[in-house]
């Protein structure tokens, strides 16, 4: 992969938030509605206005249907997403991304799917394993997942995504290792996989907070570690944390994010970053419908936050890290503007981290060592921030 930092820079994305699930999973703290036909016209009449409304000047280098479940949606009403989409302005090699359940994958929705542009398909797989999938309270055996992975290939997309996750209670060493070796057998593009977290108001984070499920940080390193042997060994070029992907197959999504670049958010819940701002739509259907008819106002927002150059590059220094390749320090300084003594602060802080062997400083690029991306979260906190404003 070895893509230059370079790449990327200028890109910019839209997300579109599909807000809604048939049933809730039981780690899942994503903003999701029941579906009604009420709700369905809310949101499409809403969606047309809020992207009529954009203030776009660029063309779409990437666009990611989230959710929620967008293939909840009927045909007819992705076709229509996706028009509303493409009235944006879609650059022809755009990477066009859709998140799809298995339950709801279905020949003639990648049809149009693919028809319209899309030709990156994420499919939210969590687990092969019937026990555990069954604890995380998803609705469906491992034949779906299958099932819509076979279809999906058959449509042939340019590329195919797997989340999987680990950390899930009582799952074993053992069992997130047939996980990973099931899904190399699948040779999808990328593989996402996430460790479990408790987020609150989730079923699971109850059972936590019982003293019904106990979080074992020494087994999840574990789990992280098993990974980053086993799927590089396996093809998958680790480029992120979480991330691996065949040659060419890095998500450019993913990328335009951590490298601090622009991006739209259309729905509710959906976060955005443009123009020196950043915004996070109202986790609620109606007040975000309510907003887009009368034009938000920067309190309606869930959260809102005026950017400075400053933030833009400690994110891209914090978001860079969690990259495989790193950073180059003073590309981000020049980028950004960063003075040089807090330049030479923050090579301090590297200094101090190559000393405990968590980072590695080599021809102008910084990253960190496995050691360091296992604890990633916390150098984080540690960094010397000018700014106190991180996200
Ligand atoms: S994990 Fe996905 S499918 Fe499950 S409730 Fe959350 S958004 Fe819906």
């Amino acid at each position: 992969m070895n893509e230059g930092n370079q790449k990327y820079l200028n890109t910019f994305g839209v997300y579109v938030h599909v807000p809604f699930c048939s049933s809730t999973c039981d780690f899942c703290a994503f903003y999701q509605e029941r579906p009604s036909k009420k709700k369905f016209e809310t949101y499409f009449l809403s969606l047309e206005r809020e992207m009529q409304r954009a203030n776009i000047n660029k063309k779409v280098d990437t666009v990611f249907i989230g959710g929620g479940t967008p293939g909840i949606l009927r045909s007819d009403e992705l076709m229509k997403l996706c028009e509303l989409i493409n009235g944006l302005g879609i650059k022809e090699n755009a990477e066009w991304t859709v998140e799809l359940a298995p339950n709801e994958v279905t020949t003639e929705k990648l049809t149009v799917l693919k028809s319209a542009g899309v030709n990156r398909i994420s499919l939210g797989v969590q687990t092969f394993d019937p026990k555990l999938m069954d604890d995380l309270g998803r609705k469906h055996g491992p034949e779906k997942v299958f099932h819509a992975y076979n279809l999906i290939r058959e449509t042939k997309f340019n590329s195919v995504n797997l989340d999987l996750i680990f950390g899930i209670p009582h799952q074993s060493l053992e069992d997130w290792m047939s996980d990973m070796e099931q899904a190399v057998k699948l040779q999808p593009q990328h593989l996402s996989t996430y460790c479990l977290t408790f987020e609150e108001d989730t079923a699971l984070y109850h059972r936590l907070a019982k003293g019904e499920l106990k979080i074992d940080i020494q087994r999840e390193a574990s789990f992280y570690e098993y990974a980053w042997d086993f799927l590089p060994s396996s093809g998958y070029e680790q480029y992120e944390v979480s991330n691996f992907a065949l040659d060419g197959h890095a998500c450019v999504h993913n990328q335009n994010t951590w490298k601090m670049n622009e991006w739209i958010g259309f729905g509710p819940s959906a976060s955005s970053q443009y123009q020196f701002k950043r915004w996070k739509n109202p986790s609620d259907l109606d007040r975000w419908a309510i907003g887009v008819r009368d034009g938000f106002k920067t309190q309606d927002y869930e959260d809102y936050v005026e950017l400075s150059n400053v933030i833009l590059a400690e994110d891209a220094i914090l978001f860079g890290l969690r990259m495989n390749q790193g950073i180059r320090l003073a590309q981000i300084g020049k980028r950004f503007g960063l003075s040089e003594d807090f330049l030479v602060e923050i090579h301090c802080f590297f200094d101090n981290l190559q000393k405990e062997g968590l980072a590695v400083q080599m021809d102008g690029w910084i990253s960190l060592t496995s050691q360091g991306r296992i604890r990633a979260d916390a150098i984080a906190t540690e960094f010397p921030s000018e700014s106190k404003g991180l996200s």
